[in-house]
């Protein structure tokens, strides 16, 4: 794949930043910050089991600046249709992506999983939204009653596209086997777009991994080297699997896409409450939040 990435040809918004000093960048390396994601809608919940889910592109817009304000650099989007179903239509997308940049600096990350039905080629023409970053589901894995597919030449295809259109990718992983494929997509083509390697955990999804410290630490111990990863634990999941990220030096995702439950007994007001908790974590765990700058810096975007 060499030569490729200078085939990208936009320009990012982040280029009237001056560049973080080296030492600035050790630091971020270093882990002495926490990138909070936020992943507010997803695929799975309808709005009418979730009234505070952002669903329309209004929704989705006001919904990232308060999560921005929160404390988050990263915003991972599933799309809406005017009916609530999942949608992957590449117009919408730029829309969508065009919008989130100019109400905020945030990091706009397309989701490429779709919903577990979307066929593959629709997956793949996400990326012609020209995202920031795109998440890249690094294996099949069971899915509640489902069965989310992503076949070995699948997963290559969008990996090597990634890396053609200049999109920086999250390894989503749901299995520490996905950890595997990382390893193996980055030896034999080589590293993604922007040069470093941010794993996902998603953890607690039923029928996948399961989210608790044990689980954390077993992923942390496998990661690629020089890697850096943040944790997302689904629904009761998501406390333990903050804290353990937290203690492993790792970054965190939470938003209503994976938690709908504040505490027990007490439905999410809103994502920025998710954001907040997560950014009040962090700050004591002496990791406040990456601001987007500073996650551009870290991802290489
Ligand atoms: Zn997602």
């Amino acid at each position: 794949m060499a030569g490729i990435r200078s085939t990208r040809t936009r320009t990012s918004r982040v280029g009237a930043n001056p560049p973080l000093s080296g030492t600035a960048r050790d630091t971020i390396r270093g882990v002495t910050g926490t990138l909070i994601s936020v992943a507010p809608t997803g695929a799975e919940t309808p709005k009418s089991k979730a009234p505070a889910l952002p669903v329309t592109l209004d929704e989705l817009v006001a919904t990232a600046k308060e999560c921005e304000a929160a404390g988050a650099a990263v915003i991972h989007v599933h799309l809406r249709d005017a009916n609530d179903a999942s949608s992957l239509d590449v117009g919408y997308a730029k829309e969508v992506v065009a919008a989130l940049h100019e109400a905020t600096d945030l990091i706009v990350q397309l989701s490429t999983g779709g919903a577990v039905t979307d066929p593959e080629e629709a997956r793949l023409a996400v990326l012609d939204a020209q995202p920031d970053a795109a998440s890249l589901t690094c294996g099949t894995v069971n899915f509640g009653d489902d069965v989310f597919l992503n076949r070995p030449a699948f997963i290559a295809e969008m990996y090597t596209r990634m890396q053609e259109r200049g999109v920086v990718p999250e390894f989503e992983c749901f299995e520490p086997g996905h950890l595997a494929t990382v390893e193996r997509l980055v030896g034999k083509y080589g590293p993604p777009y922007g040069g470093h390697v941010h794993v996902d955990l998603v953890m607690g999804v039923p029928g996948a991994m399961p989210g608790n410290a044990g689980m954390v630490a077993a992923c942390v111990a496998i990661l690629p080297d020089g890697a850096t990863f943040s944790a997302t634990g689904v629904g009761r999941t998501t406390l333990p699997v903050m804290l353990a990220a937290l203690a492993h030096g790792g970054h965190l995702r939470v938003g209503m896409e994976d938690t709908l439950t504040f505490a027990a007994g007490e439905p999410v007001r809103d994502n920025a409450q998710l954001v907040e908790r997560a950014a009040t974590l962090a700050t004591l765990a002496q990791r406040p939040p990456l601001s987007p700058r500073a996650a551009r810096e870290l991802l290489g975007i």
